[in-house]
């Protein structure tokens, strides 16, 4: 649904983030043989995984353009079971704010094959084009997408854990979408929240207070998280607490300390971030609000 507007603007802003513009609707086996695929360039690196351009030619004949996303091979044996289970939530999610997996392949080595986002990390879009920008109208689209994305996650009662402007990732510069369900887990009927049983390669300066105090992960602590991922693009991709360490920006989180207001931030902009990082989780607003503020025209 689109919301209410008054300016064209916005009009144009709802158009974009509620138009469902791929091709990958159509349901085709998710398994996908080796020969069908094609590697190309390497076009991303995260924690885990190297991500490759390439090509999947479709039962019906057609060529399509795709990334292919694998393990590091250090890291083949002891995450191939995390891969599955992150293949098995984006299997399950169809939204235009989220980016679409198109099936698995058993290779070896194990592969996603996913929809191709030529524009890459909005981390890397932002560092690169920063001249380009015009931050009023792109960064305003992006978070409203963002925010509609992670709504539609929540209703899905799935948490992220590891949104940040590494893992957004954009189609054009109309469409950001959210990627990297690697830490994602679904918090269950009746629960509040996920519990972690156990730390782990954490990005603890995205992270909430009852995150990283307690484990606690819940649609509210990603929340904080994309507080402190509009931060990253209002700073045109500065890193979250500068060269200091996770444990040390906690310190100062627990000081009552937040990031400061990037220069390029409207006053109501950073007031919503602030909002984000209260350190009561119920404080915080929703993602349902977030989508409703920035598709609204206010400056
Ligand atoms: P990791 O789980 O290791 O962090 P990601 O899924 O975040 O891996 O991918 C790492 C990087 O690869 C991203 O930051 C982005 O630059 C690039 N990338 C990932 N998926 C895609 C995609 N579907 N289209 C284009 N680039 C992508
Ligand atoms: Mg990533």
């Amino acid at each position: 649904k689109c919301y209410p507007s008054q300016s064209q603007n916005i009009a144009f802003t709802c158009d974009i983030i509620t138009s469902n513009n791929n091709n990958y609707n159509e349901k085709e086996d998710r398994y996908i043989p080796l020969e069908r695929l094609t590697r190309g360039a390497l076009i991303g690196e995260g924690e885990f995984a190297s991500v490759y351009e390439g090509t999947y030619l479709k039962n019906n004949g057609q060529l399509i353009k795709v990334a292919i996303k694998t393990l590091h091979p250090e890291q083949m044996q002891s995450s191939k079971s995390e891969f599955l289970r992150e293949a098995e939530v984006m299997m399950k999610l169809d939204h235009h704010c989220v980016v679409r997996l198109i099936g698995l392949s058993e290779g070896p080595p194990l592969l996603m094959v996913q929809e191709l986002l030529p524009l890459g990390s909005m981390l890397q879009y932002i560092t690169s084009n920063s001249d380009r920008i015009n931050s009023n109208f792109e960064f305003k689209i992006w978070a409203a997408q963002i925010a509609y994305g992670m709504q539609y996650l929540e209703q899905n009662e799935l948490v992220h854990r590891d949104l940040a402007a590494r893992n957004i990732l954009l189609a054009s510069r109309n469409q950001a979408k959210i990627s990297d369900f690697g830490l994602s887990r679904a918090f269950g009927q009746g629960h509040q929240y996920y519990q972690a049983k156990e730390g782990g390669k954490w990005p603890l300066k995205w992270y909430a207070p009852e995150s990283y105090n307690y484990g606690q992960f819940s649609n509210k602590s990603d929340v904080w998280s994309f507080g402190v991922t509009i931060w990253e693009m209002y700073t045109f991709g500065e890193t979250p607490y500068g060269d200091l360490k996770g444990s040390d920006a906690i310190t100062l989180i627990e000081q009552g300390e937040r990031l400061k207001q990037p220069d390029a931030c409207p006053d109501h902009i950073y007031d919503i971030m602030k909002r984000c990082w209260d350190y009561k989780a119920a404080a915080r607003p929703s993602f349902q609000e977030l989508v409703d503020i920035f598709t609204t025209d206010s400056g």
